[in-house]
């Protein structure tokens, strides 16, 4: 692995627009905007490598933050990129929504436009990942193969031969994911749902091999377990989630720090993403808020967890 030093973390900001319930609440909108790449909130500046305002297409995020990480990937790198927030924040909708489409198209459109030596093998991955559930499939242990590569056993895997089979995919393993209403008046999503696509080539005529490998994570609700009033089960689960969001906290922090020691192996998520996280891979965080004067402390919390990621 490389330096740690050189590994390219890149932290975003995105502000959804009010939705209509903080509207007829009658909640403020309170992000203030200072060039591409600072929020201020309760005069506080808050920096970013790029700050996204309500109004920005899912265009302008996919370009800022995947275009170039598909590139690489398509060149033997690693990448992962997060989504980080509160629940109704806006990180399904940045990175499922149009995200995941679009990364699956750009990558079969280069395959397509490749010389007729290349051959693709492109596997794709889905995993959703919470500590407490009881089935099967989303209760997942990691293990590592001979070379020390984690790999998750007992979760879904197949090949595919088409975008369209991959969105097909998307939407089975969407169906799958774990969902509880809290009484935060919203759906509470507890668990991360992580997206794996791995593409391996092989020039039939020289024999070079290549690899990349690009997690989509889309992470779970951010939000104190106090502010939801879960109970039991439902609230330990929430203190590993929890948990798992401070582990990976901590390893970008010392990632982006330079650190010697780094501390992946303090929850399975991290152990999971170790290969696609540092050294020379490619890692975007995109760190959702909403810009409602009713989440104005919970928004402050995501923004500095996006703070010391930088
Ligand atoms: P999360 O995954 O963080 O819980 P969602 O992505 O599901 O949040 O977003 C909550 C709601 O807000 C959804 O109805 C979504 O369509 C809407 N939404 C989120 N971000 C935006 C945005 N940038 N523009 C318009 N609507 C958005
Ligand atoms: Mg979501």
């Amino acid at each position: 692995m490389a330096d740690p030093a050189e590994c390219t973390i890149k932290v975003m900001c995105r502000f959804r627009p009010l939705n209509s319930s903080e509207v007829t609440r009658g909640d403020k909108y309170i992000p203030k905007f200072q060039g591409e790449d600072t929020v201020i909130i309760g005069g506080k500046p808050y920096m970013f490598d790029r700050v996204f305002q309500s109004n920005t297409t899912q265009e302008q995020v996919y370009n800022a933050c995947a275009q170039k990480i598909v590139k690489d990937v398509l060149e033997g790198y690693n990448g992962t990129i997060f989504a980080y927030g509160q629940t109704s924040s806006g990180k399904t909708h940045t990175m499922e929504v149009r995200m995941a489409s679009k990364i699956v198209q750009d990558i079969f459109n280069y395959i397509y436009s490749m010389d007729e030596n290349l051959e693709f093998h492109i596997k794709f991955v889905r995993l959703i990942y919470s500590n407490l559930l009881p089935v099967s499939k989303t209760n997942l242990s990691v293990h590592e193969d001979k070379n020390r590569v984690p790999y998750v056993k007992g979760c879904t895997e197949r090949f595919v031969c088409s975008p369209e089979e991959v969105m097909d995919t998307i939407d089975e393993g969407k169906a799958n994911r774990h969902v509880a209403v809290t009484n935060m008046n919203e759906h509470s999503s507890r668990s991360h749902s992580i997206f794996l696509i791995n593409v391996k080539q092989e020039n039939t005529q020289t024999e070079q091999k290549l690899s990349g490998k690009l997690y989509l994570v889309d992470l779970a609700g951010s939000e104190k377990v106090s502010k939801t009033g879960a109970e039991g089960a439902v609230l330990d689960e929430a203190k590993n989630i929890n948990k798992s969001l401070s582990s990976l906290g901590n390893v970008i922090s010392a990632l982006a720090e330079g650190t010697a020691y780094i501390p992946y192996r303090d929850s399975k998520m991290t152990r999971i993403l170790q290969d696609s996280l540092g050294g020379n891979c490619r890692t975007t965080i995109v760190i959702c808020c909403s810009p409602s004067s009713f989440n104005e402390a919970e928004t402050k919390t995501t923004l500095m967890f996006g703070q010391r990621s930088v």
